[in-house]
């Protein structure tokens, strides 16, 4: 079958003549393709924040159903700014906070998290959730990868789990970590802590309260 194209085939140009290229380019597009050839859409695989599942979507989608439980998936970017009314924010893409945001009560799920305001809820991030300023984080916290930025000190009310966290300031709170805990230089961690594996570079501080 040949495929039906929405794209214009005369474009106004100042000779009225398409240059050679571009001109071969379309001759191509509206030419019968040999039987079994088919054009190949991008596609990405994508995980759904409802049931977990995944499912097969092109990449340019900015929204798709999940083929499992049928939640409607958001995809787009979001940043969430000064005054925002939507506190719930649901996407596979990222979410940003710009330093002037103050919002509490906050619910987050979605693939990278950048917070340069202060917030407070709960976040669920399968991508990396960065910290880069001061705030108390009084709902459940749980990311690929927790990153407390340098010179931001960041308590935690009810607690952390990661695969992963990366410590450059102060992180105060209980904290559960899969794989590797890494306390930098100019870093400091408190609190009841269950990980893997803890690296505490010298300079760095790490007091674990659950031996006592
Ligand atoms: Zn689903």
């Amino acid at each position: 079958m040949p495929e039906f194209r929405t794209e214009p085939l005369v474009v106004p140009t100042v000779s009225g003549l398409l240059p050679a290229g571009e001109r071969d380019r379309r001759v191509a597009l509206t030419s019968f393709r040999p039987e079994g050839e088919r054009v190949q859409v991008p596609m990405r695989e994508i995980i759904c924040y409802e049931c977990g599942q995944s499912s097969r979507v092109p990449s340019a989608a900015l929204s798709a159903n999940c083929l499992h439980c049928h939640t409607h998936l958001n995809m787009a970017d979001v940043e969430i700014r000064p005054g925002s009314r939507r506190l719930t924010v649901r996407t596979l893409g990222n979410v940003y906070v710009p330093s002037a945001t103050v919002l509490s009560h906050l619910s987050v799920v979605c693939s990278n998290m950048d917070v340069d305001g202060r917030v407070s809820g709960s976040f669920r991030c399968t991508g990396t959730l960065s910290l880069n300023t001061s705030m108390v984080l009084d709902g459940a916290v749980s990311a690929g990868k927790l990153v407390v930025d340098k010179g931001a000190e960041v308590e935690l009310t009810v607690g952390a789990a990661a695969e992963q966290v990366e410590i450059y300031g102060r992180l105060k709170g209980r904290l559960q970590c899969k794989g590797q805990l890494h306390v930098y230089r100019s870093g400091a961690y408190e609190g009841v802590c269950k990980a893997a594996d803890v690296v505490v570079d010298p300079g760095g501080r790490f007091d674990d309260q659950s031996r006592f």
